[in-house]
């Protein structure tokens, strides 16, 4: 079943997704070739228990960390490691909270160095596919016109869209109903509702869509081997509009883009 929130409970899922803003930030100050994955993990896992949360990822199903991190190839649920990033590699940080009772999720793909236009422009498609697919959960419309949105944006571009993994509901369980993926047609799937909150979080490969589970039981990575991007903000639908309560806000002014 779907959980509809109340207005109380939807200022406790911001909360949340603004310490995931703001650790997602921290994490940034970091990115530069030769800092570990782990690094990156100690930092986001140091600064959510100062904020008096805890870390969602860790333990969930047995995940061993605090973030996701995956490089390249690696489409999501990376295990930080002693893995050096470097020049040119781009990387997925996906990071979660709870706080309060109510969990926050949220995830951003950087820059490494010097990255290959192409691959920019791989980065770019993904965030503009999250922002149109935002722009279409509004009351009254279906889930459907959300997932079409993104999939027609990537691949008008040449990019394909990643199907086994999708977005999720999200509140006092980290996934919930309903599924939001990130392909789909127009006029389908439930109707969007107030009180309705949901993560939505296109996986956009430069290459063929396929995905593949590493060893570890957790590193999803593409087929093709060609680079995969990631973003993803917690909504909620209100009654007129589409309240994003995750905000990228603060990676940015730390990266200096808009
Ligand atoms: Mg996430
Ligand atoms: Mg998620």
């Amino acid at each position: 079943m779907i959980y509809y929130k109340t207005p109380e409970e939807i200022e406790f899922i911001r909360e949340s997704s603004l310490l995931v803003a703001k650790t997602l930030a921290e994490v940034s100050k970091l990115i530069r070739p030769g800092v570990t994955t782990l690094a990156l993990d100690k930092c986001a896992e140091e600064f959510i228990l100062d904020h008096h949360a805890k870390p969602a990822f860790k333990g969930y199903h047995g995940f061993p960390n605090s973030l996701c991190i995956s490089v390249n190839a690696e489409v999501v649920h990376g295990i930080p490691s002693n893995r050096a990033l470097i020049d040119g590699d781009i990387v997925s940080v996906d990071c979660g909270v709870l706080k309060n009772g109510f969990y926050g999720d949220s995830a951003y793909t950087f820059t490494v160095g010097e990255v290959k236009d192409e691959i920019l422009k791989l980065l770019q498609i993904t965030k503009e596919s999250l922002l149109l697919g935002i722009a279409k959960a509004l009351p009254g419309n279906r889930l459907g016109d959300v997932s079409h949105a993104i999939q027609e944006h990537a691949e008008k571009n040449g990019f394909s869209v990643v199907r086994e993994m999708v977005g999720h509901g999200i509140g006092r369980n980290l996934h919930e109903k309903p599924e939001v993926p990130n392909y789909g047609k127009r006029g389908s799937g439930i109707i969007l509702k107030e009180g309705l909150v949901i993560a939505i979080e296109p996986m956009i490969n430069f290459g063929k869509k396929n995905i593949r589970q590493g060893k570890d039981g957790w590193t999803i990575t593409t087929i093709d081997g060609l680079p995969s991007a990631h973003f993803e903000h917690t909504i909620a639908i209100g009654n007129e509009k589409s309240d994003v309560l995750s905000t990228f806000a603060y990676i940015e002014e730390v990266l200096q883009v808009s």
